[in-house]
């Protein structure tokens, strides 16, 4: 009999087998809305002119062994990540320390130098600061990501979760991963049962995965937080999307939830590059966003809460309009998910300096931010893993040495500040690429040991096909936060689940829209 704890799992399909689960998950996850619009390759747009098609999300076919004693760790330190990634973003020195001159002052070789990108984010936050913020309540719909770290060196090994990375803008999944857990669920009560090795009902550990549910309470509890709209006009939510988003059906079960949960919330999707099309500011002293929906341009409503599920990445400004968009979203008196400053919090160089150890005789740079004597920030040191600066500090250049070396730079991963996958440099490609750029930009990187989880087996079911064989799994724990930039008083903090991405352990990058990784649940070990 297999089971998670056992090394025969997951259990080995016949070709029948294999062929009935695939025709019940084919089912399940269209009839239940664990789905996404298919990417041209797969139906093109004669055969499908109006869009209406929608494919099975990747999935895995069992749920991945994962160890218990990670996934409590890593639901344990949300609400202080959530507590210390609000912390930050209200931190605009330590902030502009990261983008600006962290490392050393008065250097040329600047983050904000090698990348533009944030430079603009930056410099939208100084002119609404200049200006003077309207809104001082602010909304995190965080991820936290991890993978299983084993050191073999003591006896027995130990097993801990090592932060990939965390997110604070346009963290996606949550809507699926809910989904991804039920059917795994289903499958677990009505399939596995059935199998030549069978996998009895309730052998599996399968936790609860209360995502969607959480993030939209996140919604919903910034929506209360703004207060009564004051112009006469009804508020609203408003999610701020991608055109032609595939991964659509996570974003709708957000939004079908917030309306589920309440019922006379009005939720309205716009696109990024749509904003100055249906959004204007209120000639107020506060500046309310003001929304005229498409459908029926006579109606005002006053946006309460602008969920951002894009602007993450440089696609999304192609010109100057963009960035003015972009401010004139800052500048309103909306609440933001994220706001600029949180955005900013989100890059991998505020990673870095949060994990970098200090002297023991400096304060803890955790103690700076949140009380770093609880359980919880205790636990959350314990997710850091080696990040080093790649700028011409002495922590730079020892990591330029090795992100250089032909042998060690085998065990890393160079990253860019970037979000959305697909950015990140691998092992013996670092020194190649390196040479590719301006030794003067090369500290708006930076240089991540790599995480290496004990090996796992499965089968991933993607476009109908089968893929067996080695995988490797990243956790990610949801969280959300409502908190005052003025005064720091933290409403709302919560945890929410959690998203279980497996890849094969061929390839590098795990994202699911972008068609590396698939959606998986934990099944404790
Ligand atoms: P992004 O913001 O683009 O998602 P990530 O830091 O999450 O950037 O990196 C993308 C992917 O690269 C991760 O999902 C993971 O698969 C892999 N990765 C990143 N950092 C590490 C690491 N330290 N060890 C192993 N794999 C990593
Ligand atoms: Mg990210
Ligand atoms: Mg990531």
């Amino acid at each position: 009999m297999a089971s998670a704890t056992s090394g025969a799992y997951p259990p080995a399909l016949e070709s029948h087998e294999q062929e009935h689960i695939i025709e019940i998950i084919k089912d399940w996850t269209i009839g239940n809305g664990l789905a996404l619009r298919p990417p041209p390759a797969v139906i093109s747009t004669e055969a499908d002119p109006r869009g209406i098609s929608a494919v099975s999300a990747p999935v895995t076919i069992f749920p991945s062994p994962f160890p218990k004693v990670c996934f409590d760790q890593a639901k344990l330190v949300q609400t202080a990540y959530n507590e210390l990634y609000a912390a930050v973003s209200r931190d605009e020195e330590f902030l502009k320390k990261a983008v600006d001159e962290y490392a050393i002052s008065n250097q040329p070789n600047r983050v904000i130098d090698g990348d533009e990108f944030i430079g603009n984010l930056w410099n939208i936050h100084l002119k609404v600061k200049a200006e003077g913020y309207t809104q001082s309540t602010s909304l995190g719909l965080f991820r936290s990501d991890y993978m299983v770290h084993q050191d073999s060196s003591a006896n027995p090994p130990i097993l801990q979760a090592k932060q990939v990375e965390f997110n604070t803008i346009a963290a996606s999944f949550g809507g699926l991963s809910h989904y991804t857990s039920a059917l795994h669920k289903y499958l677990a009560s009505t399939e596995y049962p059935l199998l030549n090795q069978a996998i009895q009902a309730g052998s599996l550990d399968l936790p609860a995965n209360p995502s969607t549910e959480g993030l939209a309470s996140g919604i919903t509890a910034a929506y209360h937080a703004y207060g009564e709209p004051t112009l006469g006009h009804p508020k609203c939510v408003i999610f701020l999307i991608q055109k032609g988003e595939r991964n659509v059906f996570d974003q709708r079960h957000l939004e079908y939830q917030v309306v589920k949960d309440s019922p006379s919330t009005p939720v309205f999707r716009l696109a990024f590059s749509e904003i100055f099309e249906y959004t204007s500011l209120a000639d107020t002293e506060k500046r309310q966003l003001l929304y005229r929906p498409p459908q029926n341009p006579s109606r005002v409503y006053e946006v309460a809460v602008v969920y951002i599920r894009s602007g993450y990445g440089p696609d999304d400004y192609p010109d100057q309009r963009a960035w003015d968009a972009r401010y004139h979203l800052e500048r309103s008196n909306a609440i933001k998910c994220p706001t600029v400053l949180t955005q900013v919090a989100g890059i991998k160089k505020v990673q870095q300096i949060l994990a970098t150890p200090r002297p023991s005789t400096e304060p803890s740079i955790l103690g700076k931010f949140i009380n770093d004597g609880t359980r919880e920030a205790q636990g959350l040191w314990k997710t850091f893993t080696n990040i080093y600066p790649m700028d011409t500090s002495d922590a730079g250049l020892e990591a330029r040495k090795k992100a250089l070396d032909p042998e060690l730079c085998k065990a890393y991963v160079l990253k860019p500040q970037r979000e959305g996958g697909g950015n990140n440099i691998y092992r013996t490609a670092i020194p190649e690429f390196l040479k590719t750029i301006p030794e003067a930009h090369w500290n708006s990187y930076i240089l991540m040991e790599l995480i290496t989880p004990p090996p796992v087996s499965n089968i991933i079911l993607r476009n109908g096909q089968i893929e067996k064989g080695g995988v490797i799994c990243e956790l990610g724990v949801f969280g959300s936060c409502v908190w005052d930039q003025k005064t720091g008083e933290v409403k709302h903090n919560k945890e929410h689940g959690y998203l279980l991405r497996t890849k094969g352990d061929q390839s590098e990058e795990g994202g699911v829209a972008a068609g590396y990784g698939c959606m998986d649940s934990v099944s404790l070990i």
